[in-house]
């Protein structure tokens, strides 16, 4: 019998993959053309060139039992070196090699770090709305998900209801910008003024409380928005980076930790980061893609194939009466409902064959997420569907 953690886990097992398998299954029955799936946050355009380059250089010129081996759990100190000097020379910051622990993508960091710092009934506090696996991860080490209430002027977070929520036993924030699922980038001004309440916090009940800033879609931003780098506003942030978005990798399993010298108890921190890293199952990040991602920080992924798709996009749905915030980064779009059930109403775009992701499955009903990383053609070809279900239902 399966234990009684993951019958909870299965039972609350991720909508967005049974949309995936829903796509495969009315592909099936209608032709894939027909069938506008915009569930899952799979990138669509091609990892840059320099990406199989930098793969056929390493197999061609480096010995295999160093492109293969075991190597530090932390992952081999060149490439976290590599790392350090260019996250450094892109944001002004002071790091070395021992900051950085390469990861099993974002997932594995986060994992990583809620292993590292939660005891049982330790508090987590994110804000809605917010990628589901959250809950399962502050779950896999007993720790408390406490989610603050949306803010659906302009999906910066809550900081009054924030405040309200932190306790004494709140151990970590976690935090993703620009976010998944309303590409919105929380602005400077939220970012200090989170610092502000969390160092009163500390202060008020002696503790120490960490800020983890979620990160694969950092560098998909659009216009030039600023994305502000957590670690220089608050002392105790911990970053978690992955190469999935923004190199098109999410197979590949690649990211990395960004652990200060700042944070409280950071020795500590980082000898207990690089065993939980083993004793998870990882071991250590894949090291062939380790190697590839350090060829690879300055090539970016086509971030205009992505504007392009979201100007459509977003047009489109405004001229039929749609409401939804202008998405500033990553490539999802938060629709307001038509109908008060988002549940209901994903299931009508069902019948039309459009698949997208009820609001209640990122903690806020009454909204959708639209993934955008598809071709531009399923766009123009899904549109008249989108136009369809609103007069539907006026
Ligand atoms: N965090 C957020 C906000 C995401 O949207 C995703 C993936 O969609 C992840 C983490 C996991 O990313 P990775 O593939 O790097 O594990």
């Amino acid at each position: 019998m399966i234990s009684n953690k993951m019958k909870e886990q299965v039972q609350s097992s991720s909508i967005i993959r049974a949309m995936f398998e829903e796509g495969k299954r009315l592909a099936e029955i209608h032709g894939a053309e027909n069938v506008f799936d915009f569930s899952l946050g799979n990138p669509s355009v091609e990892p840059p060139e320099d990406v199989k380059k930098a793969i056929l250089e390493i197999l061609n010129t480096e010995s295999t039992t160093k492109i293969h081996g075991y190597m530090n759990n932390s992952g081999y100190e060149d490439v976290r070196a590599t790392i350090a000097d260019s996250i450094n020379d892109k944001f002004g910051t002071a790091f070395g090699q021992k900051n950085i622990l390469m990861t099993v993508g974002a997932a594995g960091g986060i994992n990583v770090i809620l292993k590292t710092l939660l005891n049982p009934g330790d508090e987590v506090i994110t804000f809605a709305p917010f990628f589901g696996e959250y809950r399962n991860y502050v779950n896999n080490f007993e720790g408390q998900l406490f989610v603050v209430s949306p803010n659906t002027l302009d999906f910066q977070p809550n900081l009054e209801e924030f405040k309200q929520k932190i306790t004494p036993k709140t151990k970590v924030i976690i935090i993703n910008s620009p976010n998944n699922p309303t590409g919105v980038v929380y602005s400077e001004e939220t970012i200090l003024n989170m610092a502000d309440i969390l160092r009163e916090k500390q202060k008020e009940f002696g503790t120490d409380i960490y800020l983890f800033s979620d990160e694969p879609y950092r560098e998909l931003a659009y216009d030039h928005v600023k994305v502000p780098y957590v670690t220089k506003y608050y002392e105790n942030t911990i970053i978690g980076y992955s190469f999935s978005k923004s190199l098109s990798l999410p197979g590949e399993r690649i990211g990395y930790l960004v652990i200060p010298d700042q944070a409280a108890d950071f020795e500590n921190i980082l000898i207990a980061a690089n065993i939980a890293n083993r004793t998870l199952g990882y071991v250590n990040a894949p090291s062939l893609f380790q190697r590839v991602v350090a060829k690879c920080l300055n090539a970016k992924v086509d971030v205009e194939t992505y504007n392009k798709n979201r100007e459509l996009f977003y047009n489109g749905l405004l001229s039929y009466g749609y409401q939804c915030i202008k998405p500033e980064g990553a490539f999802y779009l938060f629709i307001k409902t038509p109908l008060d059930n988002d549940v209901e109403f994903c299931n009508l775009a069902k019948q039309k064959n459009i698949l997208i992701v009820p609001g209640t499955a990122f903690g806020c009903p009454g909204y959708a997420r639209i993934a955008y990383c598809v071709a531009y053609k399923t766009i123009e070809n899904a549109l008249p569907g989108f136009k369809a279900l609103i007069e539907d239902l006026r």
